[in-house]
């Protein structure tokens, strides 16, 4: 059995050039785990022919492909511009109107018809994630006047941002509950929800997912300055989070979004759920083979402060070099990760929950992983085995990014498919019926030939027969 190159996990966002067959197979091989579906753009059909397409490179690469759906929840956008793209000028004025019109240089129609209730003489206005950027001076008769202060090329149905403004738009609509449907009906099981600003926006989609008798993983897109704000209550009920940095980088102040890259992954590490750094990650190879030498560095700095996954968007979804994208990615994680362990990110772990374990009633969950990763470390072990339910063993161990591969089992597919965004984590499918856990399990790596007498393996077990959640106990084995 072949083992992915990097232990980081690699999601793709397919578009135009990468949703053929050919492309996506390219990508698979080059180091691709998950590959994610944009519904901001285009039609239903478009999008159930690229999961056709994956499904059969699925079935002639023998493989699983895990799928998230990127529902785009209310982004602002501008209307329709007559013969754009048109060039606004620094120091100019502009109107803008909620009124159905074409716009032009004068005026630009917002699709946003509480844009008079989130803006103020003063407000800030960004156009097209912030390249363009206007102050509004006087609001009069429906109509905001702004001083353009940056100026660029804008285009119809580009975004509009209004930073730091209380946007009236819930973040779950009719529309993005449609789009869930279309899901699930298809068969995803992973859903990307953007502008979350709270728990229960996590929860109305869960709930909604429940009644059609489904249960769904949800990675909630951090990019409003309120999510920011209620991180700890959304990571609690969340499956993962993405730091959607695009459109975060125009909610917050650009200079801010280091700082709060670290502090959401920290925080989603500790609460062992799944983090994805998102947005720009490569942009410049969107139109060049090679990267910049500072995208490269903040590549590698996410996986250093503990991402589980690094996010391609226009890179392999309009790209003139998708491909290359991925084995770009996948060189510098496995470049990164060779070097993790100097960087004590799992000792920094311990030492907070170490700390945490004196304030509160530890959990034994909390324990046993760690244990197991500081084991599988001292004892140089060839995999950690967690045979899992929930999925919750492997990635509890999985946030201490442990050198050696984590092999969950499972009898349930759905875990196995959101398990493909844990950093190190390879899922195996396993029976439920079959008691024993630990026969079946070296039964399997025999099989796949994957260990060998003299290796040293972690296997963390629950004690307590039927009751998911459980793991209570770890046990060092050696091969023989
Ligand atoms: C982002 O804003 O960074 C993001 C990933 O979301 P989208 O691609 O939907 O804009």
């Amino acid at each position: 059995m072949k083992f992915p190159e990097s232990k980081t996990k690699i999601v793709c966002t397919l578009g135009p050039v990468s949703n053929n067959k050919k492309i996506i197979k390219e990508l698979v091989l080059a180091g691709m785990n998950v590959a994610r579906l944009n519904l901001a753009h285009d039609e239903l059909d478009y999008h159930r022919k690229t999961l056709e397409n994956i499904r059969e490179v699925e079935k002639e690469l023998g493989i699983f492909l895990t799928v998230m759906m990127d529902i785009p929840g209310p982004k602002i956008r501008i209307g329709k511009i007559k013969d754009g793209p048109i060039l606004l000028k620094k120091g100019q004025t502009v109107r803008l109107t909620t009124k159905n019109i074409i716009g032009d240089e004068s005026i630009i129609p917002v699709e946003y018809e509480s844009l008079f209730k989130s803006i103020e003489k003063g407000s800030l206005v960004y156009l097209y994630d912030g390249f363009i950027q206007m102050r509004v001076i006087e609001i009069r008769d429906d109509v905001a006047l702004c001083q353009v202060m940056t100026g660029g090329k804008l285009d119809s149905h580009k975004g509009l941002n209004l930073p730091k403004a209380k946007i009236t738009i819930d973040p779950i609509r009719e529309q993005d509950l449609k789009l869930i449907s279309f899901g699930l009906e298809e068969g995803v099981t992973v859903f990307g929800i953007s502008f979350v600003e709270k728990a229960e926006d996590i929860l109305k989609v869960k709930e909604f997912a429940r009644k059609k008798g489904k249960k769904i993983f949800t990675v909630a897109k951090i990019e409003r300055e309120e999510a920011v704000k209620n991180i700890d209550e959304i990571i609690k009920v969340t499956d993962g989070i993405m730091v959607a940095r695009g459109d975060l980088g125009v909610q917050v102040d650009i200079e801010d979004i280091p700082v709060i890259q670290k502090k959401l992954i920290a925080k989603a590490n500790r609460m062992s759920k799944p983090v994805i750094t998102a947005t720009q990650m490569l942009v410049s190879m969107t139109d060049h083979i090679r990267p910049t030498r500072s995208e490269v560095t903040d590549v590698a700095n996410a996986i250093l402060d503990g991402t589980d996954a690094t996010m391609l968007s226009e890179e392999t979804a309009v790209g003139q070099f998708p491909v290359e994208a991925v084995r770009m990615m996948t060189d510098i994680a496995v470049s990164t990760e060779r070097e993790y362990r100097s960087f004590h990110h799992h000792s920094s772990l311990c030492d907070e929950l170490r700390l945490s374990f004196q304030r509160e009633k530890p959990l034994v969950e909390d324990i046993i992983s760690m244990h197991t990763m500081e084991s599988s470390q001292i004892i140089r072990a060839k995999y950690i085995l967690a045979p899992t339910e929930s999925g919750n063993t492997a990635r509890r161990i999985s946030r201490f990014k442990p050198y050696c591969w984590i092999l969950a089992f499972t009898p349930n597919p759905e875990v196995a498919s959101f398990l493909a965004f844990s950093y190190g984590v390879i899922s195996f499918m396993i029976d439920r019926n079959k008691n024993d856990w630990y026969s079946r399990i070296m039964e399997l790596l025999k099989e796949k030939k994957l260990a060998k007498k003299g290796d040293y393996l972690i296997l963390t077990e629950g004690t307590i027969k039927k009751k998911t959640g459980g793991t209570d106990s770890m046990r060092i084995i050696s091969v023989d």
